[in-house]
């Protein structure tokens, strides 16, 4: 304000330091410090990025409606420093609050390093960062697959995986339309209301749960069938398709950002195609282009005459794009088999394998059969 500066963290991690001595910031020394060194850490990073010319974010504007009275989210960052963040005896110990007992919903691999917590639909609820080792990157990467999704969000994979969209938010729509009703007639502030209020917040709880249950496992499949896994740019791909009202249940950008770090952890590659790439529509056989409108769920190829299921089709429409994204950009190249093996399975197999390493052709061959 004074001299139109900004401080960066070292500065203020010595003024919180000064601070604390002050009697009226005494309710600093109440938390963690750690805590409020994360805040002035994550300012520090937003300032820097807010005023440098490369980052593409901008400074804010702060137009907050004054609507927004919960401008925060019940929610701060605690960093492990000497074994402060442990968990014993199915507690949580945390700096300033002590023991708080947990339902732990995985065991712990290595050390914690950070614990975030925050207030969810009513529950208390933390977590934790670790570090996991991800597997050695596979050399030989024996199958690819394009992952589609049509306009009711089912999931079709160009391997052939079907996955229905569980449209949990249909479902319970009718009963969230009803307690948002009961809410707005209560008088806002009321005992009535807060009881309104917390069961549409544990409406809203239990969906968001049961969304990310489904997420996670439908990801876990499809990282496990494939080692190079092609998604569509689903932001972008998303908004076209489903024009704003089923945006918002969007499920599939969550499952293709969670099949990610699982393809990763396991060795794989996971590939966006580019936005502006079509494939819907397109033939699986010839690659020719055809128009078709929203009803149109199947069609046959005006140039070669095969009939073809539109979401398939467009599963190997972004397969093959996605193997030739990974092979111009030299992520992988492809190797090609022995012909006596593939007649022997009957089944056509692709194998690539990683570009930076120079295996020996016979190393490959032998891995690959
Ligand atoms: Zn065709």
């Amino acid at each position: 304000e004074v001299d139109k500066t900004f401080i960066f963290y070292n500065e203020m991690a010595s003024k919180i330091k000064e601070i604390k001595k002050l009697p009226e910031f005494a309710w600093v020394k109440a938390f963690d410090s750690g805590a409020s060194q994360q805040v002035a850490r994550d300012l520090d990073t937003a300032l820097k990025k807010g005023t440098s010319k490369t980052s593409h974010q901008h400074f804010p504007k702060f137009k907050i409606s004054y609507r927004v009275k919960k401008q925060h989210n019940d929610s701060y960052r605690s960093v492990n420093n000497n074994n402060c963040i442990r968990i014993e005896k199915g507690a949580i110990t945390l700096p300033k609050v002590g023991a708080v007992p947990i339902v732990l919903h995985r065991c712990l691999v290595s050390k914690i390093k950070t614990a975030t917590v925050q207030l969810r639909h009513g529950k208390w609820e933390v977590s934790l960062t670790q570090e996991v080792a991800c597997d050695e990157a596979k050399k030989v990467l024996k199958s690819i697959t394009g992952y589609d999704i049509n306009s009711n969000q089912t999931v079709v994979g160009s391997n052939g995986l079907i996955v229905d969209n569980p449209k949990y938010l249909k479902a319970e729509k009718q009963k969230l339309t009803r307690l948002q009703r009961q809410l707005s007639r209560k008088k806002k502030g009321s005992v009535r209301w807060k009881k309104a209020k917390s069961r549409l917040n544990n409406l809203h709880g239990s969906i968001a749960r049961k969304r990310m249950d489904f997420a996670h496992k439908t990801a876990h499949r499809i990282a496990n069938e494939s080692d190079i896994v092609v998604f569509e740019d689903l932001n972008v791909a998303g908004m076209q398709k489903f024009n704003g009202k089923m945006v918002a249940d969007n499920i599939m950008g969550l499952i293709s950002d969670l099949t990610k770090y699982k393809v990763e952890l396991r060795g794989g590659i996971h590939h966006e195609i580019g936005r502006f790439e079509r494939t819907t529509g397109v033939c699986s056989v010839c690659g020719q282009h055809h128009k078709l409108t929203l009803k149109e769920r199947h069609f046959t190829c005006v140039s070669c005459g095969t009939f073809s299921d539109r979401d398939y089709s467009s599963a190997i429409a972004v397969q093959k794009i996605g193997e030739s994204d990974l092979m111009a950009n030299g992520t992988v190249v492809r190797v090609t088999k022995t012909p006596n093996t593939q007649q022997k399975s009957g089944v056509k197999t692709k194998v690539f394998a990683l570009a930076k390493l120079s295996l020996g052709s016979e190393e490959i061959e032998k891995v690959a059969t």
